[in-house]
């Protein structure tokens, strides 16, 4: 049937309820920073898709380089031979590395499968089991990445048991500074430093510990930066204790921050890096990405996957490359990043607003507003994780009302921002205006 709610009914009954939806639309078609509904409405999309589409939706050259590669080698499987797409890549992506040591790739086709594939390697490297991950880190949905995820129960509740020898230390964060409100950032980094050196000689030694798992800026749990001195700081334990350090750029990596990759802020040099999302603006493509001296360690055969590295997927990532440099993307981002902090803080600075938001943060498109919690006490505004969300997520209905897709996310109120990196001046305005109309309307 050609009728959307008949097509919606058609949908809840026969696709698994284990699949959350943020909105019960069907979209049939995206045309850059915009999607179309079945039933007629235009959304301005400020989701990506959870930060994969950077490039709107259906880029005319990433389409058209993908759609070519289609008509001459669809499957071109890396465990048989090279193809042409997979190298190109390489070369695309090797002058953009935050370190010129990073040289050494291999792709594979979600983010989950690339962080399993960081931790085999640097369990094989190193020749240890554990793992130290972050409070409030996301990594994926397959056992090893669950297990490695902090970010929300739901992800693994009834699903134990989980792999074994990981273990967790908490990400400096901003929640911890509001509580403690003497504390300083340098002090918060400091005493999380003093947690993680507290795991190495209470939890895992340092001989058992193959590597420290963070992403460079929080996602799912709460679009929180890493500091840099943190990020150092892990930095020197690692390198103290042999241990590899691991950056997660799945959903913060090429561009989104509105740099090609967040380490670049700190200068801190990962061992592996993994990246996924939006590489290739939609088509799925993760990629691993360490130094040859490391990865000329690993035994041929260790590593692969039936479509790793898919040739459309790595042909359309070229594109992307392509599409970043020729339209100058970052500096589009930076430009609109600008305009949207401007925006939220005048949102923040409607008195009737004001009392309602804890924090507006992030770094280039990746940004939040935090929300304080409607049933919580002046004196103590912070949101319990515990108790159900309520104005972040009414915040968010209210925009797709509206117009606007939009998504949260973490435990706590947090709304989150991941417009196209090649978003207008115009949209970004017209999203932001959406924004503070649903914000006034929710609170009031
Ligand atoms: N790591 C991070 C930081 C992510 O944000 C995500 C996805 N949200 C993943 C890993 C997992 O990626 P995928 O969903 O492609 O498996």
């Amino acid at each position: 049937s050609q009728n959307s709610q008949d097509l919606v009914d058609f949908g809840q009954k026969h696709v698994t309820k284990g699949l959350a939806r943020l909105t019960e639309a069907i979209i049939t078609s995206g045309e850059g920073s915009y999607v179309n509904l079945h039933d007629g409405r235009r959304m301005l999309d400020f989701t990506c898709g959870i930060g994969v589409t950077n490039l709107g939706h259906c880029h005319p050259k990433v389409s058209k380089a993908a759609a070519d590669q289609c008509m001459s080698l669809v499957h071109g499987q890396c465990s048989i031979a090279f193809h042409r797409p997979y190298l190109q890549l390489i070369e695309k992506l090797l002058p953009v590395m935050p370190d010129p040591s990073l040289d050494s790739f291999f792709f594979w086709n979600s983010g989950t499968e690339a962080v399993e594939a960081a931790l085999k390697m640097a369990r094989q490297l190193t020749g240890r089991q554990n793992i130290i991950v972050m409070q409030g880190g996301y990594h994926g949905r397959t056992y090893g990445a669950m297990g490695m995820t902090r970010s929300k129960t739901i992800y693994s509740e009834g699903s134990a048991p989980l792999m074994p020898g990981v273990f967790m230390t908490p990400f400096p964060y901003w929640h911890q500074l509001s509580m403690l409100p003497s504390t300083s950032e340098e002090e918060l980094v400091k005493l999380s430093l003093y947690q993680l050196d507290l795991v190495l000689s209470q939890q895992t030694a340092p001989r058992d510990t193959s590597a420290i798992l963070i992403e460079t800026v929080l996602g799912e749990g709460g679009y929180i930066p890493a500091p840099t001195s943190f990020l150092q700081g892990l930095r020197q334990v690692c390198d103290k204790h042999g241990m590899l350090l691991i950056l997660d750029e799945v959903q913060c990596g090429f561009g989104r921050t509105g740099k090609y990759f967040a380490a670049e802020y700190s200068g801190v040099k990962p061992d592996i890096m993994i990246i996924a999302k939006g590489l290739a603006n939609g088509f799925p493509l993760s990629g691993v990405i360490s130094r040859k001296e490391l990865t000329d360690k690993l035994k041929p055969g260790s590593m692969g996957g039936t479509y790793a590295g898919n040739a459309v997927a790595c042909a359309a990532g070229v594109a992307c490359a392509d599409v970043m440099r020729e339209e100058k993307v970052l500096a589009n981002t930076e430009a609109r990043s600008k305009e949207l902090f401007q925006a939220l803080h005048n949102v923040r600075e409607n008195p009737a607003i004001r009392p309602h938001i804890l924090d507006v943060r992030g770094v280039g498109l990746m940004v939040a507003v935090e929300f304080s919690s409607p049933t919580a006490s002046p004196h103590d505004p912070v949101h319990s994780p515990s108790s159900p969300k309520n104005l972040a997520s009414r915040v968010a209905k209210r925009c797709l009302e509206k117009g606007l897709l939009i998504l949260t996310t973490s435990v706590y109120e947090v709304i989150r921002f991941i417009p196209p990196l090649n978003i207008s001046k115009e949209d970004m305005a017209k999203g932001c205006k959406i924004f503070g109309e649903a914000v006034e309307e929710v609170v009031k």
